[in-house]
C-alpha cells in the first residue's frame, strides 16, 4: 500500500531522546516516508545514534551547516562562537571517517513529492543565510520553482507565503493553493528555539497537499544528562528546557 504521508524532520542535532519521541509519534500518524532538512548532528550528545537512525530510515536528507562543519575536520573554527566550536570538535571525534563521508556528500537541495528542501535558503544554500523576515524570504523566493519549499536552520517554525508580496505568518497548518508559493520552516526536533521546549516536526500529506506542524513531549532530563555526561557546555543542557 502506498502511503502519501511524509514526516519532515529538521535540526535533530544529536538529540536522541527527541528523535525517538518524534519517530513514535510519526508512527501514530501512519507516516510512509521520512525526509530531513539537515543538521542531524551538533549541539547535543548522541550524534552517532541519530545519524545511524536517519540512515536506517532511508531518510532523504540535505546538508546542514553543522553537518558540514562536523564532517570537514580541516575547516577552522576560529570564527565560531566558542560554545559552538567546542561541540563541533567533540562531534568530529565521535564520528567515524565513513560517517563524516556520508555527511560531507549530502546535497544542499533535494526534492520529494514536488516539494523542495534546503537547510537554510535557496539563495546561496552553501552560505547558510538565515531567513527570519520577509526581506530574506523574498530573496529566497526568486530561486524557488516548486509551490512549496521546506527549511530549517533558525529552529523557529514559521510560514512565508508569496502572493503579490511576501507575508509572514505563524506556522501551524497550511494547504498548498494554486498560484501561491510557500516557504515553510518545519521546526527543530532536537533544539527548538520558539520558547516551546517540545520537539517539533512537520507532516506533509501529498494527497491533500497539506503541511501540519506537530509538537511532541520527550524526556528532556535524559537528553540533558547525556550532555553533562559528555562534558559538553552546560548551557546546551539548560536551553533544552527553555526552548531557546
Ligand atoms: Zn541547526
Amino acid at each position: 500500500m502506498s502511503n502519501t504521508v511524509y514526516a519532515i524532520l529538521g535540526d535533530i542535532h544529536a538529540n536522541w531522546d527527541a528523535l525517538e519521541a518524534v519517530l513514535s509519534d510519526a508512527e501514530r500518524h501512519n507516516v510512509g516516508q521520512f525526509v530531513c532538512v539537515g543538521d542531524v548532528v551538533g549541539y547535543n550528545a548522541e550524534p552517532v545514534r541519530c545519524l545511524e537512525k536517519i540512515r536506517e530510515l532511508g531518510c532523504l536528507t540535505v546538508k546542514g551547516n553543522h553537518d558540514h562543519y562536523c564532517a570537514n575536520p580541516d575547516i577552522s573554527l576560529s570564527d565560531f562562537h566558542p560554545m559552538a566550536a567546542s561541540v563541533v570538535s567533540w562531534t568530529r571525534e565521535q564520528l567515524s571517517d565513513e560517517q563524516q563521508d556520508f555527511l560531507r556528500n549530502l546535497p544542499y537541495v533535494e526534492r520529494f513529492a514536488g516539494v523542495t528542501m534546503v537547510h537554510s535558503t535557496l539563495d546561496m544554500p552553501e552560505k547558510w543565510g538565515y531567513v527570519f523576515d520577509t526581506l530574506e524570504a523574498d530573496a529566497h523566493f526568486s530561486y524557488q520553482s516548486t509551490p512549496a519549499c521546506v527549511y530549517g536552520h533558525t529552529h523557529v517554525p514559521v510560514l512565508f507565503e508569496r502572493r503579490e508580496t511576501v507575508v509572514r505568518a505563524p506556522f501551524k497548518q497550511v494547504k498548498v493553493a494554486l498560484g501561491k508559493r510557500y516557504f515553510i520552516n518545519v521546526g527543530s526536533v532536537g533544539q527548538p528555539r520558539d520558547l516551546d521546549p517540545r520537539a517539533a516536526y512537520t507532516l506533509y500529506d501529498s494527497k491533500t497537499r497539506t503541511f501540519e506542524l506537530q509538537r511532541v513531549e520527550y524526556d528532556i532530563a535524559r537528553a540533558q544528562a547525556c550532555i553533562r555526561e559528555a562534558g559538553l557546555p552546560d548551557r546546551l543542557a539548560q536551553r533544552l528546557a527553555l526552548g531557546k
